[in-house]
């Protein structure tokens, strides 16, 4: 398995796999293609569907920027595709095509270039590809899995993880700071300020966790949909859940940054494994894949922070996946918004209760985690396409169909 580095990516969004990959795409093409007069790049599938609502256009010309760069996107249905998100890089010099690039964006912001499979495959960093594998090593050598982390990547994980936990914090600040509307045309304005607010108002403690928990999910997934920088986790898409927890419970329980990093490694171990055996992308198997698997890590992170038994933190995190099984991907006019935004609050208090029952019901556990995630992959490829990340189906087709009224 990869290194859990793989699973945090600073950047802004508003996706990893409409943006940041094609952007990281482009700027290879274009120091690739340094002499080019101008550049074509074709969007196919999900990137081509949803590309102009997540802002794939201008991610791509801003890597490729100042050379003139025509996109086109492609929404032919009868292309057979490998990827859901593929796209080809054109370089033109004296009108001619001068080479050709063909890119995968994977998910979580990674991508595979056609032909360089091998040449580009990021390192393993653990031998183990399974939990049930990581479980039994560190059971075996009555090893904690922070222990288990550490071991594996080195005690200069840490340092890492201190870093994507300030990039965290400050996303949730700045998104309770700002107001107004986001970008798209949608006119949906943040809510999070607002959210947070109120929660003075109320004094029953269950709908102030929740305001608060859900206040700062909304406010990260609200700089992510205003192009803010943001931390995948998995993606960009979901970035909201895991930061809210752990914000919430930082202040609650009085956490130190240590504590809070030592859960965002653990996190990791789950968000990783999702993506190694399964997928994290909405375009190849729903969302689902996003904010299920974000879910997950939260819950396993929270594992983590009440001082669980590793069997504990993988019932906390398979029940948190389990319960998103079948999640469509059909964000409304390809914007990450709605339904984006507040399922990422509603999957941060999911986290909270899934990680609650664990507490007690670990012991009568029959899914394993693993089992949880293959059943994810083989239900997402299964998918109609149409709730696959392309706007074609569920929410957005409804909302749509009225023309945007309710
Ligand atoms: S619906 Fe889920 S998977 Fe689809 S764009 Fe929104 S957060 Fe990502």
């Amino acid at each position: 398995m990869k290194s859990i580095r793989d699973i945090y990516k600073i950047g802004k969004g508003p996706s990893s796999s409409h943006t940041m990959g094609p952007a990281k795409a482009a700027s290879i093409f274009r120091d690739e293609n340094p002499n080019a007069d101008a550049y074509k790049v074709i969007l196919y599938g999900s990137l081509s569907k949803t590309g102009k609502g997540h802002g794939t256009d201008r991610a791509v010309r801003d890597s490729l920027a100042p050379t003139d760069t025509e996109i086109v996107f492609n929404n032919e249905t009868d292309i057979e595709l490998k990827h859901p998100n593929t796209m080809d890089l054109i370089a033109i010099q004296d009108g001619k095509e001068t080479a050709t690039m063909r890119v995968y964006s994977i998910g979580g912001g990674d991508i595979s270039i056609e032909g360089r499979e091998e040449t580009i495959r990021v390192e393993e960093t653990y031998l183990e590809n399974s939990f049930a594998e990581i479980r039994e090593f560190c059971e075996f050598r009555y090893i904690s899995l922070t222990d288990y982390v550490e071991l594996n990547e080195g005690s200069e994980i840490w340092d890492f993880l201190h870093e994507v936990w300030k990039v965290m914090q400050q996303s949730v600040r700045d998104g309770l700071a700002a107001s107004g509307e986001l970008p798209g045309g949608l006119h949906i304005q943040r809510k999070a300020k607002q959210l947070h607010e109120h929660i003075q108002l109320s004094h029953h403690p269950e709908i102030v966790e929740c305001q608060k928990v859900c206040s700062y999910a909304y406010a990260v997934s609200e700089q992510n949909a205003d192009n803010g920088l943001i931390v995948t986790a998995p993606t960009c898409g979901a970035c909201g859940v895991l930061p809210a927890v752990l914000y919430y419970f930082k202040e609650k329980r009085k956490l130190t940054d240590d504590d809070v990093v030592r859960a965002l490694g653990v996190a990791g171990l789950f968000g990783e494994l999702a993506k190694r055996n399964a997928s994290v992308s909405g375009a190849e198997c729903g969302c689902q894949a996003e904010v299920g698997v974000a879910c997950s890590m939260a819950a396993a992170a929270l594992g983590q922070i009440f001082g669980y038994s590793i069997k504990q933190i993988e019932y906390a995190a398979e029940v948190a996946l389990e319960h998103h099984l079948g999640l469509t991907c059909d964000p409304i006019c390809g914007l990450v918004q709605i339904p984006c935004i507040e399922r990422n609050a509603v999957a941060a208090m999911r986290a909270i209760n899934s990680a609650n029952l664990a507490l007690f019901l670990a012991d009568t556990r029959v899914i394993s985690y693993d089992m949880v995630i293959k059943t994810m992959y083989e239900t997402g490829i299964n998918m109609n396409r149409r709730f696959r990340e392309t706007s074609e189906g569920g929410l957005a087709r409804i909302f749509s169909r009225r023309g945007g009224n309710i």
